[in-house]
Formats: structure tokens, sequence, C-alpha cells
């Protein structure tokens, strides 16, 4: 079985008069088998490519993640960007984020992975690639920000878009096989946020389900911030990583997009 109709078990269900309905949306586009969803070949009915593709775009719906996210791939990241004395740090939290893939897609995944480090330094990019390429390889994965997610639980509106509108976020946050909370930062605590934090950090680790977590803050500050047993829990279950850099590596895609020697570019120039 596949990881992603596990979906099921952990109580994430499509609903199946949405799904199809959009499969006939889909395929009814399809110059190659007008809709059915199958094609001849050899005298024999064949799924046609265009239910994989269609199923690729409802997993990626699934794991939230946008158009902008798809694009922060593995085969995009590019460790040219960082300097060479964080190059080999870079380098190592890369192999971990591979290896965290290979572990998730065999099955084998028990731990997390916590990046830590300065805006801009690549630990979003890198929480994208691992969704990105466990939503390929088929592996139920739910990627949200953390500030939007606990915005979603505190209003009671928090709802999956698309075709899940029956689960609520919190579920889904505590059921997905593989949950990536992206910018875990200074928010505004209280008491409510903590013990949600809390709440759903300790569910996963009683079920032995990995997280991903991105942070600029230190593990000293987001022991202040979070808590001693919210952060032992962290800790418990994420293998940490720090990426570093002096220049934001987003400003000098924007300098080079622009045909602006990214080269020493003043700081706190704005550019
Ligand atoms: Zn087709």
């Amino acid at each position: 079985m596949a990881n992603w109709q596990r979906l099921g078990e952990i109580g994430f269900n499509l609903p199946p008069r949405q799904t199809a309905g959009r499969e006939e949306e889909a395929t009814a586009e399809c110059p190659i088998c007008r809709g059915r969803g199958l094609v001849l070949q050899d005298g024999r009915a064949r799924r046609c490519r265009c239910m994989d593709e269609r199923a690729l775009a409802v997993r990626r719906r699934a794991a939230g993640l946008t158009a902008a996210l798809q694009r922060q791939t593995f085969s995009a990241f590019e460790l040219r960007y960082y300097e060479p004395q964080f190059l080999e740090m870079a380098r190592r939290t890369l192999a971990a984020a591979q290896e965290f893939v290979r572990e998730c897609l065999e099955g084998r995944a028990r731990r997390g992975l916590l990046f830590t480090g300065p805006v801009g330094s690549g630990k979003t990019f890198l929480a994208c690639a691992i969704a990105n390429a466990l939503v390929e390889g088929a592996c139920d994965v739910f990627f949200v920000v953390v500030p939007d997610l606990l915005e979603a639980i505190r209003s009671g509106f928090g709802r999956v878009p698309e075709g899940e509108a029956n689960t609520r976020i919190e579920e889904r946050a505590r059921g997905a096989a593989v949950l990536i909370l992206d910018d875990l930062g200074a928010h505004n605590y209280t008491d409510w946020t903590r013990n949600t934090l809390y709440s759903l950090l300790n569910h996963r680790l009683n079920h032995e389900l990995p997280t991903v977590i991105t942070t600029n803050l230190s593990l000293e500050e987001l022991d202040a911030y979070l808590g001693e047993r919210t952060i032992s829990r962290i800790v418990q279950h994420c293998r940490v990583y720090r990426l570093l850099v002096h220049r934001d590596i987003r400003h000098l895609k924007a300098a080079q997009a622009a045909g602006v020697s990214p080269v020493a570019p003043p700081r706190g120039s704005g550019a």
C-alpha cells in the first residue's frame, strides 16, 4: 500500500464525490484518453498518464504546497550561495534532508529534523524540498507556516482547503505522516499557544510521526518562548541542523535576477 493511501487510516478521508468530480474535470481536457482515464496499448486498457498527474495534483493540495512552494526542490537547491566557511554545514544539512526523505519513503523515519538559522539561510527552501520529494514519492506530508496554523486553530475556522472541507487543520497537522512546521518563531506566546504546540508535538512524538521544523531562533531562545517541556519534546523528536549565511540568499537571487552583481552588496541597503 502506498504511503498516501494510509491517509484514510489516520482519519484524513478524501471525499469520494469531490475527488471523482475533479478527475472528470481534469481528464476531460486530456487529448490522449479524452477523459476516459484509460488508453489502449497493445490491445490492453492501461491507465492514462493524465491520471497520475491528477493524483499528484491532489497530493500537492493535500500537502499545502502552493505553486511557489512547488518550485523549491532539491534540484533547485544551490550550495553556491553559501560562503566557504558555511558550506560544509550546508552540505551536511542538505544530506540530512535527503536522508530523511529516504527514511520516510522506506517507512523507517522515526525522528524529524529541526533547521535553525537566520532569515534567508535556506531553511524553508530545504523544508519545501523535503515536502516536494515526499509528494512525488506518494508519502503523505503537510506543510504549514506556524503562525497560520495557530491562527487557524485559534479562530476555529481552520479548514484544510480544497476537497478536504471536513478535515480540521488541527487534525491534519496531528495526523499527517510527515508534518512540516515552517517558521516556529518569536510569536506572541500565550499559555494557549504554548499548550497547543506542546499538545501537537507530544501527540506526534507518541505516535512516532516525524516532524520537520524551521526556526530563526536558537534552542535557548525557543526554550525561553516555548518552555522546557516543549523543547525537550522537540529535541527528542528532531535532529538539529544549522544553516548560516552572511547575506540573505533571497537578496542574492533577487540581485542576480536584476542583473546586479551579487558580490558584496552594501549591508542594510534594503536591496
Ligand atoms: Zn488521459
